[in-house]
C-alpha cells in the first residue's frame, strides 16, 4: 500500500459496476457526523465521472476504509493497494484523515476545522481513492492542493482560478474528467 504514482484505474471486475464500497471507521469524537455527508457530496459532484461510493455494511466488504490518524493538517492522505508486479490497476485502498483537523482563522490563528471543511477533506481524499494520483492535483476546488486557509474555509490560491471560499464545496471539471477516464 502506498501513494499513487499516476492516475491508476480499479482493477476492471470493480470498474464494471461504478461502485466503491467504503468502510467507515472515522465516525468517532470530531467526525462522527462527517462520513455519509462526504459520500453524498462525492455522489453528487462526480456523478458525470461514473462512479459512486456506497457505505459498506461490513470491512470485507469494502474497497476502501476510511481510518483516522492523529494530526492537526488540513488535508489526509490516501494509501493505495495495486496489482503486482504490473502496478497498472488498484485492488484496496485506505484513507487517513487528521484526527484533529485545523485551519487559519482571520486573525491568523490555528483553530478547529469546521465539519463542512471536514467534509472536504474527506471528498479530496475519496477522489484519491478513486484513482488520481498527486500529481493529478489541481483545478478548482477540492483537489488542488494544497488548498490555502482564510477566515476558518479553504480556497484555490492560484492566480485565475476561482477564489471563493469553500464550503460550500467544488470539484473542478477538469477533475471530473480525470475520474471520468479511469472509469
Ligand atoms: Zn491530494
Amino acid at each position: 500500500m502506498g501513494e499513487l504514482e499516476k492516475a491508476t484505474p480499479w482493477h476492471k471486475k470493480i470498474r464494471a459496476t461504478g461502485k466503491l464500497y467504503v468502510y467507515d471507521e472515522i465516525s468517532l469524537g470530531r467526525w462522527s457526523t462527517v462520513f455519509l455527508p462526504a459520500l453524498e457530496s462525492f455522489n453528487k459532484h462526480l456523478k458525470p465521472a461514473g462512479v459512486q461510493l456506497e457505505q459498506a455494511t461490513t470491512k470485507g466488504k469494502a474497497n476502501v476504509v476510511m481510518k483516522l490518524m492523529a494530526s492537526t493538517a488540513s488535508h489526509g492522505k490516501a494509501s493505495m493497494g495495486v496489482n503486482h508486479p504490473a502496478m497498472d490497476v488498484i485492488m484496496e485502498a485506505e484513507i487517513f484523515l487528521p484526527d484533529d483537523p485545523h485551519v487559519r482563522d482571520s486573525t491568523g490563528e490555528s483553530v478547529a476545522a469546521s465539519v463542512e471543511v471536514m467534509r472536504i477533506i474527506a471528498v479530496h481524499e475519496l477522489i484519491h481513492a478513486a484513482g488520481l494520483s498527486n500529481s493529478d492535483h489541481g483545478g478548482d476546488g477540492v483537489f488542488y492542493s494544497p488548498l490555502m486557509h482564510r477566515d476558518g474555509k479553504l480556497y484555490v490560491p492560484q492566480k485565475g482560478r476561482n477564489q471563493n471560499l469553500m464550503p460550500p464545496i467544488r470539484v473542478g471539471p477538469s477533475i471530473v474528467h480525470k475520474v471520468k477516464k479511469l472509469w
